[in-house]
């Protein structure tokens, strides 16, 4: 299949452009670099079945393919505000250019939405169902009332136009590839352990999220571009820990000699966030096998080769 891959040089978009490769598809890959990176996807660009774009999806594009992975947004909290207004154009009008490619060459698109529709969630674990809680006119809102006008774009074009789609509710991804400087959590606290500076939790450290890690969300994404559904479907673990919890296990596994400091809480942080996947489970016969110990190993191993830090610690 010729398979078009947006925002194909970041974390996620890189390792689904893995596993597409590795089943022999026609990939392209459409990238403005703002957050992606070259050297993510650099062992494709001999391959003939592998094609690089550097594009902004604001710009309409015309291409001949059958499906649609549409990743391209920033994703991180400090990416995100960098230019809100940015972050703006490219959920709203970066969604509807490709969603009027998929329309024109009748293929199937997959918007790679978020957990973060629901905001500042009253309901835990969130289900597909549970509408949110959601600032409009918060610093965040930029990236979640973002995604939720691209579900909007996404759902009425299936409606209206017949497009064939399907919308994952992405929560908290990680692993190898995550920029050093992205303000992730976890991206964050793996770089201060092996600088041997303090990990720096933001609040009480009591807020809790669940970190999947990306091999498993890909599975994900694949398992729904090519089932009958449309979702939305919530895919991450559901596994939570509290940040201090987070930052406890980053510290025995990687440099127990660091201490870890308290930071004023973010603005617009939410509490707690966790999917309920009973309905990836049930469709798609999906759930996340690699642990948060596991994945996070492999985590600080690619940061250590990245970087070519010794790592002195006993895991390695
Ligand atoms: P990432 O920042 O690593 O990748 C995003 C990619 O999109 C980058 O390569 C970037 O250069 C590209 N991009 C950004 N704006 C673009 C534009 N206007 N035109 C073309 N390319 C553009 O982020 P990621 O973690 O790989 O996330 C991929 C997708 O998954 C995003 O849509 C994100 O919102 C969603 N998501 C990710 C997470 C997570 O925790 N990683 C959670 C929820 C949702
Ligand atoms: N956080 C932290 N230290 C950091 C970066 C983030 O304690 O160095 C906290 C942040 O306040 C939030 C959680 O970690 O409660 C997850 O933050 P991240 O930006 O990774 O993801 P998101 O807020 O989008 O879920």
């Amino acid at each position: 299949m010729r398979i078009l891959v947006t925002g194909g040089a970041g974390l996620i978009g890189s390792h689904l452009i893995d596993r597409l490769m590795t089943q022999g598809h026609e990939v392209i890959c459409l990238d403005n670099f703002y957050t992606g990176h070259k050297r993510n996807i650099l062992k494709w660009m001999e391959y003939p079945n592998f094609e690089l774009l550097r594009h902004d999806v604001t710009e309409p594009v015309r291409l001949e393919v059958e499906q649609i992975y549409h990743l391209a947004c920033p994703t991180t909290r400090v990416h995100c505000q960098f230019n809100s207004v940015k972050t703006i154009k490219t959920n709203a009008i970066g969604t509807l250019n490709m969603l009027g490619l998929a329309k024109r060459v009748k293929a199937k698109f997959l918007l790679a939405s978020t957990g973060e529709v629901y905001g500042d969630p009253e309901v835990h674990p969130q289900s597909e169902d549970y509408r949110g809680n959601v600032d409009p006119i918060g610093i965040r809102s930029c990236y979640n009332e973002g995604k939720r006008i691209a579900e909007t774009l996404t759902f009425d074009y299936h409606r209206q136009n017949a497009v064939k789609i399907c919308a994952a509710r992405i929560f908290n991804t990680y692993g190898p590839r995550m920029l050093e400087n992205d303000g992730r959590v976890i991206s964050n606290l793996v770089f201060q352990a092996l600088r041997n500076q303090p990990l720096v939790v933001y609040g009480d450290g009591y807020q809790t999220r669940s970190f999947c890690y990306v091999s498993d969300l890909v599975e994900g994404l694949m398992r729904l571009m090519n089932s009958e559904y449309i979702g939305p479907v919530n895919l991450g673990s559901p596994n939570k820990c509290t940040l201090l919890e987070l930052a406890q296990t980053v510290q025995k596994l990687v440099n127990p000699s660091v201490k870890i400091e308290f930071a004023p809480p973010l603005l617009d942080d939410p509490r707690h966030r966790c999917p309920d996947i009973t309905r990836a489970k049930a469709w798609l016969n999906w759930e996340p096998k690699i642990s948060l110990q596991q994945g996070l190993k492999l985590t600080v191993e690619s940061f250590c080769s990245r970087f070519d830090i010794e790592q002195t610690q006993q895991f390695i």
